[in-house]
C-alpha cells in the first residue's frame, strides 16, 4: 500500500516512514500542509496520515481541501491533545479515524491495518483474470485454484495490473504505486520483480497473463490481443 504521512516534526515523521517500511508500505513524507496537500492530489495513496498541528496550513485545512474535492483517500488523523473538541472536529470534516499523540507504534499500525482493510471490503471482491485470483481481503492469490505464495512487491503489482486489466500500465505508475517518490522507474527493479511475479503466476500455465509492452510497460489480459 502507498501511504503519505503529513507530520512536521521530523522526528516522528521517520519514526513512522521507517516503521511502515517495515510493513512493506511506500512511504512518502510532508513536512507541512501545503506540501501534504500538493502530493496528495499528485499521487494515489492508500491511506493519508494527517497531524492537525502542522505549520502554515493545518491538518484540519488539508483535510477540508481532500474532502472538498472527493479525494476518497482514507484519512488517520494525529492529534496532540486529547481534546473532544478536535477529534469530533476531524471526523465530521471527514477523517476515517484518529489517534490522540503520543501513541504507541502497534496502535498506529493497528489503526492503518483497519483503514485499509476497511478500503478492501468496500467494493472490493475477488479480482479475476482467467484462472487467476486474488482476493484483498485476505490477500491469497490463486492460479488454476492453487494458491500462489507471492512476497510483498511483487503482489503489490499484480494487485495493481488486476484491477487495470487490458489496459497498458507504465512502468512509471508501478513504481508510484509499488514503490515511492525516491524510486527510480529507470532502474532494473521493476523488471526484476515482474519476473519473480511471471514465475509464480504465469510459469508453467496456459494461457499466459501477463505481457510486456516494450518500451511501456506491463498489461494483464487472457489473450494475445490488445
Ligand atoms: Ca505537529
Amino acid at each position: 500500500m502507498r501511504i503519505l504521512v503529513v507530520e512536521d516534526e521530523p522526528k516522528v515523521a521517520r519514526f513512522l516512514e521507517r516503521g511502515l517500511r517495515q510493513q512493506a508500505h511506500a512511504v512518502d513524507l510532508a513536512f507541512d500542509g501545503e506540501d501534504g496537500l500538493r502530493l496528495a492530489f499528485e499521487n494515489d495513496y492508500d491511506v493519508v496520515v494527517l497531524d492537525v498541528m502542522l505549520p502554515g496550513r493545518d491538518g484540519f485545512s488539508v483535510l477540508t481541501e481532500l474532502r472538498t474535492a472527493q479525494k476518497a483517500v482514507r484519512v488517520l488523523m494525529l492529534t496532540a491533545r486529547d481534546e473532544v473538541g478536535d477529534r469530533v472536529r476531524g471526523l465530521d470534516l471527514g477523517a476515517d479515524d484518529y489517534l490522540v499523540k503520543p501513541f504507541d507504534f502497534d496502535e498506529f499500525l493497528a489503526r492503518i491495518r483497519a483503514l485499509i482493510r476497511r478500503a478492501a471490503s468496500e467494493g472490493q471482491t475477488t479480482l479475476r483474470c482467467a484462472d487467476l485470483e486474488l482476493d484483498p481481503r485476505t490477500r491469497q492469490v490463486r492460479r488454476g485454484g492453487k494458491p500462489v505464495q507471492l512476497t510483498a512487491k511483487p503482489y503489490a503489482i499484480l494487485d495493481l495490473l488486476l484491477r487495470r486489466q487490458g489496459q497498458v500500465v507504465s512502468r512509471t505508475e508501478i513504481s508510484e504505486h509499488v514503490w515511492d517518490q525516491r524510486f527510480d522507474p529507470m532502474g532494473n527493479v521493476i523488471d526484476v520483480t515482474v519476473h519473480q511475479l511471471r514465475d509464480k503466476v504465469d510459469k508453467g500455465f496456459e494461457p499466459r497473463l501477463i505481457h510486456t509492452v516494450r518500451g511501456v510497460g506491463y498489461v494483464l489480459r487472457a489473450g494475445e490481443q490488445a
